[in-house]
């Protein structure tokens, strides 16, 4: 039998400390209806048949034996999660597990109008809905040819289903400097968390398709527009550092991978929507746990407990992933 704790934790070994392992990101499909320009090529992205996609049974199997381990903390995502058919029913089995006390779903917000209520009423708590421009013609040249007065309507109907908190992530693409004075104002009208992510080379051939924009030069451009504060961090913060300006609704966020180290603080692990188990965003190691979720929770668990000991703690990407954020989840 494992032994909660024995590996998660924050624990020393020989004055070294480790985050604890408690938060895991399952995509649920490799599919999108978008096909962003940094994520995806135009066509030609051969995807998994449904045979090799993990079955909502399985993903419950995956995450209680996950649980076992520490796991109290889970994000769906994708692909684009909402293209998956039934996703609430998923989320419904996967808030009724007993130990997971967070459940999010990042999404384009593209089938949110649609699905949000459903996904509320099945206990999903958090959104986090993709929005790299403000600007309708920009939206859909960034995601060829998705419609912003769509994911934007998601967003409204989100914020008044009551879902706390709503993060809009935002991609620092070039072209995203014009647009600040508009994302500081969804941050100050709407309670919502914008986060500026730092573009990730991952995914071969994709990486050089974008030039993006340096935290500190949106850092600065937004300054000018008023007086950004340090803020404190939403539930599920995560790795962004938070600023408020003053009398605003909502947040601003950074989350900067490629210029701030956070690996030594990582606390994830990743189940790809084919049943591979990742540790590392930055690595291709992964391992096949589809064989394991058909035998003893134990057997699982010990599987996962590996993965989770063998986490690296330290950047070690040495070349471009084999797979696509979109194969990855994010
Ligand atoms: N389709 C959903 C969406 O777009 O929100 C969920 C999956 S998507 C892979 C998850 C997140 O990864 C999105 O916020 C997207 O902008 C981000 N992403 C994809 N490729 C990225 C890259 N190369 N660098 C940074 N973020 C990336
Ligand atoms: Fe689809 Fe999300 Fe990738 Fe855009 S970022 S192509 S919405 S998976």
């Amino acid at each position: 039998m494992l032994v909660q704790g024995a590996i998660t934790g924050k624990r020393s070994y020989c004055g070294f400390s480790r985050p604890v392992i408690d938060y895991l990101r399952i995509s649920i499909t490799d599919r999108c209806n978008f096909r962003c320009t940094y994520c995806m090529p135009p066509a030609g992205m051969n995807f998994k048949n449904q045979k090799d996609i993990l079955s909502f049974e399985e993903i419950i199997r995956f995450v209680q034996a996950a649980v076992d381990l520490g796991i109290s903390r889970v994000r769906i995502t994708g692909g684009e999660p909402l293209v998956r058919r039934q996703s609430a029913e998923l989320v419904a089995r996967l808030a009724a597990i007993h130990g997971i006390k967070d459940l999010s779903l990042t999404t384009n917000g593209a089938f949110l109008l649609e699905q949000a209520q459903q996904l509320k009423e099945a206990g999903l708590l958090r959104l986090n809905i993709s929005i790299d421009s403000l600007n309708p013609v920009r939206f859909s040249q960034i995601t060829r040819g998705g419609s912003l007065k769509k994911v934007l309507a998601g967003l409204d109907k989100s914020l008044e289903l009551g879902f706390s908190p709503v993060k809009v992530n935002a991609v620092m693409l070039e072209g995203i400097e014009n647009e600040l004075e508009d994302f500081a104002a969804l941050a100050r009208a709407m309670p919502v968390h914008v986060r500026f992510i730092e573009f990730m080379p991952i995914g071969r051939r994709l990486g050089g398709i974008w030039k993006f924009v340096p935290r500190k030069k949106v850092l600065d451009s937004l300054n000018l527009f008023g007086d950004l504060k340090p803020a404190d961090s939403p539930v599920g913060g995560g790795p962004a550092r938070y600023y408020k300006f003053s009398g605003a609704c909502g947040t601003i966020g950074f989350i900067s991978s490629m210029s701030d180290h956070f690996c030594d603080n990582c606390n994830r692990l990743r189940l790809t929507a084919d049943g591979k188990l990742r540790n590392c965003l930055f690595s291709d190691a992964e391992v096949d746990v589809r064989p394991y979720i058909h035998k003893s929770r134990e057997e699982l668990g010990r599987v996962i407990a590996a993965s989770i000991k063998n986490k690296k703690f330290d950047r070690r990407r040495e070349k471009p992933l084999a797979r696509t954020m979109s194969q990855i989840g994010g």
